[in-house]
Order: structure tokens, then C-alpha cells, then sequence
């Protein structure tokens, strides 16, 4: 999602006579934007704007911004920390950017007053719809297409509905509108982003034959042409219903692949992270995707460390996460975040023992990813190539509709498009192959 917003900001720049450097050393303006989902995130935010702004003593044209959550989460308080600073951008205001920095360069030129730090981190009603400008000169293979914003879901670890408001939706006719011409300009897959997508929607469009909206929204994209593959993230399991497990067996776009975050396998650690779910509800989605789809790819989040989880909690999560063979997972060790309700619990699990659960899961996942991967082995697979490989000319990098990362050569002219992979070899998170061509 923060790529996607750091996009559009860009594209709104550009659009002005802007232009991106491929280095920050040769900059007049750095803007980062952030992350608050945990405390380390926000603390390398943190340690990086210092670093830039210290730059500023030696060139104090150098314009500095901070935006995003962290912008959202702090506002007023960075300014004390980081005096410097030209900048503060909320969640809400990605698209205020380029005229702060008319004011901020302005008053550079002589032309206005020197401004205070500008911290601009108000709600704004219909913010959602501004989150839309894609980098026009450039080719996007595979694009995000922000659906809506914010989250009223309460988990009580998370920041995000503090951080990005409550629960937006665009309307659905914007959202085909941006993608169609996205697929105009030569997108042939596209992510749909939201906090909790398959709850898009829902207070603004009716169901329509049992059809949430987010379904009908998956069927519209479906039918644009050029548009080859549909991923989204994240849905939650409330809300998950058989109207969009349905979708993957009568949606041809839609890849068989599905990030669904679980965040424990105890039932009592999910009642205190506020996950309104029982494990067995969890999987029993997946069982039924699996019905449907057998071979289909599914990756989680797991947050180990939660107040309160004790060596049976954990030991209901590994069970779980084993038997579950996921293809890919983030594992979060837990963190404090201010203004949530488990905030008062503390952190009362120790670092060591954090690391030791993070790890015993990984070490599973290694196991599944490998495994998975190893059955690919002699296989052919479609593969959209996404960009060239850092290992030299010729060599591209692509996805499969499972989302495995493929290492092909090819020839340039390929670049953007499907083709068909023999996979020859395979590691934990990488495959190669050779291209198949037709007779
Ligand atoms: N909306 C998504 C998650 C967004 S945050 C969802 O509900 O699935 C991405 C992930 O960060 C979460 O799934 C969770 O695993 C992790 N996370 C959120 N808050 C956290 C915290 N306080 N400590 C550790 N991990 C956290
Ligand atoms: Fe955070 Fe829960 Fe909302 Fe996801 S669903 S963004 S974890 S509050």
C-alpha cells in the first residue's frame, strides 16, 4: 500500500515538470514515506529523515518531507524530534504534496515567507478517490490499484485504523475506469489493495444475487480485456464467504493465489488480538479453497509474542502452521503500538523467546516453500516477465499465477509478456526455467 501511495505522489509530481533520480545523493527534495505497524519501522523512519536532514545544514535548499503513517501517527511531535523537517504529510493528504512544495519552494526562491514545518494530517472526507495517478511514461506490467482506505475492523495489536482512518470505498466505476486504462497502456495484471478488500464496499453497494460488492467488483475487472491476471490483498477471514471462494474456480483471471493472514492458531490469542474468528473457521476457508482449487498458493501473517501466549498457544499456532503448508508467510514478532487497546498489556515476552517461536516457524516455512517449489521441477508454467534480473543481459525475472518468482532468459522483446517456463531447478524462493516456445 505504500508503494502505491509513493507512486501516485510521484505521478502527481511528474505531471508538474518534476522528475525521479536514481540516486537520493542527487536530490533537491527527499520525501519519505512510512510505515508505524511496528516499532522498528518507524524508528529506521526515524533514523533515516535525521540522517537526511542533517544534510540540510550543509544545503539548506534541500527540501525534506515525511508522509504516510508515521506522519499520520506522530504529526506535531516528529517536528520537535526533527526540527528541519519542511514537510509532514498525513495519510490523507498524499495528494497536498505537490502544492506544499510550491510553498516550501517559493519561500526558498524569495518569493514567500520562510513557512514553519508544514504538517498537513487532517481526515478528509473522500481522500480514498485521490489515490489514483499512475506514472503515465512507464510501462507498469503489474500494477496496484488502491480500492479503499482505512480499516474499522479493531484488532487490538494494530495501528492501521489509527494510522488510515475508517473503512472508504471508491466507487466501483472508478476503480474499472483507472484499471481499463492501465490495461490500455499494456497492464496485464493488477492488485487490487485495500486493509480488509473483501469488506469493500459493503455500506455503499448492495449484494446483488448473494454477491458482495468486492465479488462484483472481481467480475468486472475479469472482463477487461488485456488485463491477463487479478490478485488482491488483504482479505480477512469474517467476511469470506462461499460467493468468493466461488470466484477462483469461475473467475479465469483471478490467480490462484491468496495472502490470508491468520495471526494465530490458538483460539484463545486470537479472542485477545480481537480477531473476530475461530482457527477451525480459518481453515475450514481453506479446505474449501482447496476443494475447489487443490492447487492453489496460499502465504499468512502470523504475529508471534502476543501478551499472554503461552507455550500451548504457540504450540496450537505451529501445529496449525504446519499442517496448513503455507507457501509463503510474514512472521511478525509482536510490538507495542500506541492507542491500541492491547497497549496497556505491555510486551511481557521476552526477546529471546519471541526470536525462538519467529524462527521455529520459519524454519517450517522453508520446509513447505522448498517442497512446493521442488514439485514444480519439470513442470511447465506461465510466467508473466516483470523486469530484467540483476544477473545480467537477458535474464528476466516473472511470476507464475502462484506468485513462485521465476528466473528465465529471454529475449528483450518478451519483457511484459506471458510466456510459457520449464522449470529445471528450484530453492527455497526462487525458481529458473527455460522458455518454452511454440511450434
Ligand atoms: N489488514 C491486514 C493487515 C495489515 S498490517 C489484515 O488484517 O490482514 C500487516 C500485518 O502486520 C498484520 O497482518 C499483522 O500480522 C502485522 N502486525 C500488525 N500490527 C502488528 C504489531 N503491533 N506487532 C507485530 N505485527 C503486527
Ligand atoms: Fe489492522 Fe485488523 Fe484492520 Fe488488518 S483488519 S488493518 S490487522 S485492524
Amino acid at each position: 500500500m505504500n508503494e502505491r501511495d509513493s507512486e501516485a505522489v510521484a505521478a502527481l509530481l511528474r505531471d508538474k515538470g518534476y522528475s525521479i533520480v536514481s540516486d537520493e545523493s542527487y536530490a533537491d527534495i527527499i520525501l519519505l514515506n512510512t510505515c508505524s505497524v511496528r516499532e522498528q519501522a518507524e524508528q529506521k523512519a526515524i533514523g533515516k529523515a535525521g540522517y537526511i536532514t542533517a544534510r540540510k545544514r550543509r544545503n539548506p535548499n534541500l527540501v525534506v518531507g515525511i508522509m504516510g503513517c508515521m506522519a499520520q501517527n506522530k504529526g506535531d511531535a516528529l517536528v520537535d524530534k526533527l526540527p528541519d523537517l519542511d514537510l509532514i504529510v498525513g495519510t490523507q493528504k498524499f495528494h497536498r504534496v505537490p502544492d506544499h512544495l510550491d510553498h516550501v519552494i517559493a519561500s526558498l526562491n524569495g518569493l514567500g515567507p520562510k513557512p514553519d514545518t508544514i504538517v498537513d494530517i487532517e481526515e478528509e472526507k473522500d481522500s480514498q478517490n485521490t489515490i489514483r495517478s499512475h506514472q503515465a511514461d512507464q510501462n507498469q506490467v503489474s500494477a496496484f490499484v488502491s480500492i479503499m482506505q482505512g480499516c474499522n475492523m479493531k484488532c487490538s495489536y494494530c495501528i492501521v485504523p489509527k494510522t488510515r482512518g475508517s473503512e472508504r470505498a471508491r466507487p466501483m466505476n472508478e476503480i474499472v475506469d483507472e484499471i481499463k486504462e492501465l490495461a490500455d497502456k499494456g497492464t496485464k495484471e493488477v492488485t487490487l489493495l485495500g486493509q480488509i478488500v473483501n469488506q469493500y464496499a459493503v455500506r455503499e453497494f448492495p449484494f446483488v444475487d448473494k454477491k458482495s460488492p468486492f465479488v462484483q467488483l472481481l467480475e468486472k475487472v475479469n472482463a477487461i480485456d488485456g488485463i491477463e491476471r487479478i490478485r488482491f490483498t488483504s482479505p480477512h477471514p469474517v467476511g469470506f464467504k462461499d460467493d468468493l471462494i466461488e470466484c477462483y474456480d469461475r473467475l479465469p483471471k483471478l490467480c490462484e493465489y491468496l495472502h490470508f493472514p491468520m495471526q494465530s492458531g490458538s483460539n484463545q490469542i486470537l479472542k485477545a488480538m480481537r480477531r473476530p474468528y475461530s482457527i477451525e473457521k480459518f481453515c475450514e476457508i481453506i479446505q474449501k479453497l482447496r476443494a475447489i482449487k487443490p492447487d492453489i498458493y496460499i502465504s499468512t501473517d502470523i504475529i508471534v509474542g502476543f501478551p499472554g501466549e503461552t507455550e500451548a498457544d504457540f504450540e496450537a499456532t505451529r501445529s496449525v502452521f504446519e499442517s496448513l503448508q503455507f507457501d509463503m508467510a510474514y512472521i511478525f514478532k509482536y510490538s507495542v503500538r500506541p492507542d491500541t487497546s492491547a497497549e496497556p498489556l505491555g510486551d511481557p515476552i521476552s526477546k529471546e523467546l519471541k526470536e525462538s517461536r519467529n524462527q521455529t516457524l520459519l524454519n517450517i516455512l522453508s520446509a513447505s516453500s522448498l517442497a512446493r517449489n521442488q514439485s514444480l521441477i519439470g513442470t511447465n508454467q506461465e510466467v508473466l516477465l516483470e523486469s530484467p534480473a540483476k544477473r545480467g543481459e537477458g535474464v528476466f525475472v516473472g511470476r507464475t499465477r502462484g506468485y513462485r518468482k521465476v528466473i528465465v532468459p529471454a529475449n528483450d522483446r518478451l519483457m511484459g509478456e506471458l510466456v510459457t517456463v520449464k522449470i529445471t531447478e528450484a530453492t527455497t524462493s526462487t525458481l529458473t526455467g527455460e522458455l518454452i516456445i511454440a511450434d
